[in-house]
Order: structure tokens, then sequence, then C-alpha cells
């Protein structure tokens, strides 16, 4: 369990995510204008009436993003609402022209109920974390404080664009239930899981750092041991993992540090002040926002029916927990393994394709991946699993180099230092195949046992002194024979057939 040391006792950390993923869709959830609002795009270009609020203007659900909303609850094992509702959140401010954001209310079914989604836990096993509920809302404009020295912009062109508000659930009434966050690795690891659903299903790129994914971070602390949940703060808007872990550890000692000063903690909403790490109080408690929900009396009530969900259901692509599970069960990987392959859709689909065909060798090929490939992202297109011509340098490593590899050694065709020094010439820029580069380099294991025999012959007859004191009783100095005849074949003898002959002749 990931703790912090206090002054008198271990704490461990309550994490709530409140996570917000852009829904793809080529309109808004209420209007025509299109939902594409990147920075390249003129500001207030793709703004329709209905976004600004003009008198008299109706509003209309996008179905679209409604079936987005539903995939992605699937993909969150979560159950889909037949009934939901809209309601207007009411609030002032320049980025929001309508006045208020249609959301759904906290107190009525929202689109997305109760689910979990799985991610590593710190002990490197399987962890379940549960989810509260997720609802669709619109997101606001942008206001531009930098454009000009004494006045401020509104882009309304993001103004109405779907949101998808994810939430993570806490079993207050059953605080030993530990299916939440609870250090700053899982929360990084449940947002990368929540990131890679969403973009295995299409339902958004979630992509924090051009802002279609963002995540407000609850966070609370507790003795170790102790049964109840305590205050927490809302950190709001966070757009990079980094900053996230950062802030949640920041806050959890600021939060110890009041406990062990004999302070409380009062539930204020915090902002994270990126230049120094630190989070600072933006609102407290005594001025909270009552938003105040109103029906939207403009739309109906959202219904979904079991026909719908079944034709979503049947689309749904392999999620990355299945495939873990896929894993581990054919493969014979570690749940480590499994989770570290996972990290992506593009990683996993990699693996996949050096795998196709050579599943007995599936381990060798994760050990070579998360060993070495990792360690070289420029030599390693991850995005491209088809095995595509390599187009110079650096060179890029395919996935059927790593399978040809792999196939080598288990072949017996080259030794293990042998592969290295392959992987290594790949990683330097050499073109070809494994093989053809072995062939090249006359890098071929001699496994013929009469060339082995004869350089096994000429060391013994060379040492010996290293003889005599083996045989009586020695034995450590077997590698001094095997370094010899490896030296003696240029590192080209294979490994096994020298143990097993001088194992014999020295006996
Ligand atoms: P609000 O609507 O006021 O933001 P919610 O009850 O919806 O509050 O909770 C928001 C998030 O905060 C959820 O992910 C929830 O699990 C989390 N949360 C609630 N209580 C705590 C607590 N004591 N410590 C940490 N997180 C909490
Ligand atoms: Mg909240």
């Amino acid at each position: 369990m990931f703790t912090i040391k206090g002054k008198t006792t271990d704490w461990e950390l309550v994490i709530g995510l409140e996570t917000h993923i852009e829904v793809l869709s080529k309109s808004k959830l209420f209007s025509g204008a299109s939902a594409d609002y990147n920075p390249t795009v003129a500001p207030n270009t793709q703004v329709s009436m209905v976004d600004v609020a003009m008198p008299g203007m109706l509003p209309v659900l996008n179905e679209y993003c409604v079936e987005q909303a539903i995939k992605m609850g699937l993909g969150l094992n979560a159950e889909i609402s037949h009934h939901s509702k809209f309601a207007r959140k009411q609030y002032f401010y320049p980025d929001l022209p309508q006045g208020y954001q249609i959301s759904q209310p906290a107190e009525e079914p929202p689109v997305v109920g109760r689910g979990w989604v799985e991610i590593m836990g710190d002990d490197g096993n399987p962890k379940k974390i549960l989810i509260e509920r997720a609802h669709l809302e619109q997101d606001a404009g942008k206001l531009k404080h930098d454009v000009h020295p004494t006045k401020s912009f509104a882009d309304y062109n993001r103004t109405g664009v779907a949101l998808l508000e994810i939430v993570t659930f806490l079993d207050v009434k059953n605080p030993e239930n530990n299916s939440y966050i609870s250090s700053p690795d899982e929360a990084e690891r449940y947002l990368r899981e929540i990131r890679e659903i969403a973009r295995a299903l299409g339902v958004s790129k979630a992509n924090m750092e051009e802002g279609s994914m963002r995540a407000d971070v609850n966070v609370s602390v507790r003795p170790v041991g102790d049964t109840k949940f305590r205050t927490r703060t809302e950190t709001k808007n966070m757009v990079s993992f980094k900053f996230i872990k950062s802030a949640i550890e920041y806050e959890a000692r600021r939060q110890i540090e009041i406990y062990e000063n004999g302070g409380t903690v009062s539930q204020d909403t915090m902002r994270y002040n990126q230049g120094d790490g630190t989070t600072s109080v933006m609102r407290s408690k005594e001025d909270a926002l009552d938003y105040r929900y109103f029906p939207d009396p403009d739309l109906l009530p959202l219904d979904i029916t079991d026909d719908q969900i079944e034709r979503i259901r049947k689309t749904m692509p392999e999620l990355p927990a299945a495939t873990r599970a896929r894993y581990v069960t054919e493969y014979g990987l570690s749940e480590y393994d499994a989770a570290r392959l996972t990290e992506t859709t593009d990683i996993s689909k990699w693996f996949d394709t050096a795998v196709a065909g050579n599943a007995s060798h599936a381990k060798s090929i994760a050990n070579w991946l998360i060993s070495e490939l990792f360690a070289h992202p420029e030599n390693w297109d991850v995005k491209n699993a088809v095995d595509t011509a390599d187009s110079g340098m650096p060179r890029i490593i395919r996935p059927s180099d790593l399978s040809e590899l792999v196939d080598m050694i288990a072949a017996n065709e080259i030794n293990g230092k042998q592969a290295k020094d392959i992987f290594i010439k790949m990683l330097d820029g050499e073109s070809g195949t494994p093989r053809e580069i072995a062939d090249k380099f006359g890098m071929k294991q001699i496994t013929d046992t009469s060339a082995i025999e004869a350089a096994v012959d000429e060391i013994i007859a060379a040492s010996a002194p290293q003889v005599a004191q083996y045989k009586a009783g020695k034995t450590g100095l077997l590698g001094f024979f095997v370094g010899g005849v490896m030296r003696a074949t240029h590192g080209k003898a294979n490994p096994a057939v020298v143990n097993e002959i001088l194992l014999r002749k020295l006996s």
C-alpha cells in the first residue's frame, strides 16, 4: 500500500477522479455546429445560434453523442440507464454564453451508471476501480487573456461540444471497500486506462495535451487502519499526468501537516500552481457555488432501449483488460508484463503483430520488447504495427525483425550474445533482417560438436594447473574453461553444447 510517513502514524491516500473526455462527433451535443474546435480554426466560426442561446433557438440532442456515451459506458462495464434527464446548471461566466450548462443532474440517473475499470494496482495485481457514473454535458468556450494587453477575448467554438464526465466511486458506507485509487501512480494508470478505452472505442481522442481529456482531482488522507474517510479537497482542471501526480502528493502532504498540527481540513476547491507544484485555495466551502439545476424545458428525457444497447455492444472491439487477460492465459505472461504491453493500443497491436504465427515464442518476444525496445523509442515506430519497409536512419525495428530474432535463438542459429549483437547493429542503423545481418557478419552459432570439441581439447591441454584444481574440487573454474572456448570460437559456440562437452571431458 502506498503510504506517507507522518510524525506519529502512516497515512494512506484516498483519491477520486472526475475525468472529462471530449466526445468525438461531427457536431455539438445540442446543435449542428462543427465540434472540431482545434486551434487552427478561426475563433467564433463554428458557433450556432443554439450554442449562444439566441432567443427562440431550440437544442436538439445529437443521437451520435448518446451512442458514444453508451459505448464508453459498456467499456466501463457499467449499467446504461434506460431513462435519464438533462438539466440546466446555472452559473455566470464569460465563457458560458447561455448562462447555464446543460448537464445531467447529480440527483437523477445519468446516462451511464455504476461500473468499474481494471488497472494494475501498486502491488502488481489487477485492481478494480469503481465508477459511480458518467454523464453527458456541454463544454464551455475558451477565454483568451493573452491576445491584448487590456482586453480579454472569448472564443465560443468549443461551446456546446459534448463532454462525458466519468466519476470514480467511493463506497462511503463501506470504507473497507478499497476499490478506489490510492496512490499517484494508480491515478496515472487509471487515467491511461480510461484514455486507452476511449481511444479503442473511438469515443474520444482523450489527449491531455490537447485538452480533450481533463480531470478534477479529489484527495483526502486517513491514518492507516482508520475506518472513516476524511474531508477531501478538489483540485480543478488538471491537464497532465505529471501535474496530477504532483498535485495529489502535495495536497496529501499539506493535509497531513494540518492534521498533525491539530487542525482540520476544510472542503475547499483548489488550484494547482504549475510553477512550484503547490496547490492553493480557489474557493472555500463557505462561498461554495450553489448551482441550482433546473430541468431543461426544451429537452425531452433521454430514453435508451435494450435493442440500442445490444446493437452497440456487438460493435465493441477488444479492450485493454481483455487483451491483458489474453496475454496472461494464452501466452503465460506475468500480470506486470501484460500491463506494460497494453499501456497503449499501439503497443499491444505491435506485440500482436510480432507474435502472430509465432505464439510459442510470445514470452521471449515480450521480454525483448519490454527490456530492450521500450528503452529505444527512436528505433521503434510503435504506431506502425504493420511490417512496412524501413525508411532509413534511425533504423526502425519492425515486429517481424523481433519475431525473426527470437526464432533464430530458439532454433539455435545464434546464441544470446549474438542476438544482442544483431540487435545493437539494428539500433546502429544496419539494414536487413536479423538473418541477413547474421549472414553478412558471419554470426552463425557453432553447434557442430567436432569443432567445439577441438576447442575444448585445446584449452584443456593448455591449462594443466586449472584442470588439476578443477579435479580437486574447485568446480567454480568451469566458467574459466567456458570463457576460453567462447573466446577461441569468437563467441560463436553454442554455450549449452560447450558446457556439456566440458563437463564430460573434465570428469
Ligand atoms: P461533487 O459532485 O461535489 O464534486 P461527488 O460526490 O460527485 O462530489 O464526488 C466527486 C469525487 O470525489 C468522486 O470521485 C468521489 O469518489 C470523490 N470523493 C468523495 N469523497 C471523497 C473523500 N473523502 N476522499 C477522496 N475522494 C472523495
Ligand atoms: Mg465535482
